[in-house]
Parts: structure tokens; sequence; C-alpha cells
């Protein structure tokens, strides 16, 4: 098991006070070549996203500190009350990533960070064995915003190789040859590339080649 502590919380949305576990040490084993960690004792990533279990809000624990602007808060209330929620109703991880990643856009947060949690939504959905177009809505979402990302700059130089190794991996599970390989290609024009991304680009380039 992932090891936890307990967190009293605040949240933002509807001030309840409630006690939720901060995760304090897990392990892994190996990636998945899309980055999905294989952990070897239990999965952490759902207590990474706290709930509040009287109005539904989700997000990280620097969420309930920081989103304090109240007109970033009105819409996020707003979005809230569409997802009808039922006090202390249960969410499992990719729930919680594909609503935290819908109230990271009311919240207006960086592409980036939007894309990031689509991203770690298609993760979960694997690890809890859901619906295949339930991982592949939130990897569509995750491209769209990983590319937003992109137009917008919000990358520096040097995570820019591991960017478009992911869009490619992605697009590439997609079954968006065409995109896949252009990202994959993109890491030829790149300075410094870390020798292990490049063979986990070829290896993966393979797969769409011999497809
Ligand atoms: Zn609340």
């Amino acid at each position: 098991m992932p090891e936890y502590e307990p967190k009293l919380m605040k949240c933002p949305a509807c001030d309840h006070g409630f006690e939720s576990k901060l995760v304090t040490g897990f392990k892994i084993g190996d990636k998945d070549p899309d980055f999905c960690p294989r952990y070897l004792d239990g999965n952490p990533l759902p207590a990474f996203l706290h709930v509040c279990p009287e109005c539904g809000f989700i997000g990280y624990e620097s969420d309930y500190r920081h989103m304090r602007d109240e007109k970033v808060l009105k819409r996020v209330r707003e979005l809230l009350a569409g997802f009808h929620w039922q006090k202390g109703q249960a969410l499992g991880g990719a729930e919680r990533y594909r609503r935290a990643a819908l109230i990271a856009i009311y919240a207006g947060k960086r592409s980036a960070e939007v894309a990031d949690l689509y991203l770690q939504a298609t993760w979960c959905s694997r690890m809890e064995g859901e619906q295949d177009d339930d991982q592949k809505n939130a990897r569509r979402k995750a491209v769209k915003y990983f590319e937003l990302a992109l137009a917008a700059e919000e990358f520096g130089a040097d995570d820019l190789a591991v960017v478009h190794y992911l869009l490619g991996e992605l697009n590439r599970r997609l079954g968006n040859d065409k995109a896949a390989l252009e990202h994959f290609a993109k890491l030829d024009a790149l300075d410094k590339v870390e020798p292990w991304l490049k063979e986990w680009r070829d290896r993966q380039k393979a797969l769409i080649e011999k497809a």
C-alpha cells in the first residue's frame, strides 16, 4: 500500500472542512511507453486529488490553498452544479482526473496542466480496467490540450523532446499514425535529446512501421 497521512482540508468552493489524506510514499517499478507508472504497492494517483464530500470540488492540495479568486470560484461552482453531486459520493481515480481537468478548464488553468490531468485520467482508466473508449476519450483530450500548450509556448526548451515524444505515443495509441510520426520526427530537430528517449521513440515508431 502507498503511505498516507491525514490532512485537514477546507474546500475553496463551499468552505466545508473535512479530513483527507496526503500521499507520503509509494513505489514505482517500470513505466509504460506513455509514462504510465507501474506501481509496485498500489496506485496512489487517485489520492493526489482531494474530493470535497459536501460539494464535489476536486483538486490537488495546492488548489485547496490557492484557488481563492472569487470570479474563478463562481465559474467552478457553476460547473459543479452540473455534476449533480450526492454528498459523500465515492469517485474512482479516472473520474477524479476527468472532473479535475474540467475544473481546471473552468478555473482558467494553463493547457499544459489540463493535458496532464487528462493524461493521468487515461492511466487510472487503464489501471481500473475501464472500457477502452473511456481511455481514448481522455487521451484525445490530452492530445488536444498538449497541442494547445505547445501553440501557446507553455513548455520550456528542456521539455519539448518529452512533449513531442508523448504526443507521438498518444497519437499512435489513437491510430493517428501520420500525426504520431510527425511528432516522433520532431526529436531529430531538437538539441540534447536524452538517449533513452530516442530509444523509446525508435521502439514506438517501429510499431507503426510494422503494422
Ligand atoms: Zn466543497
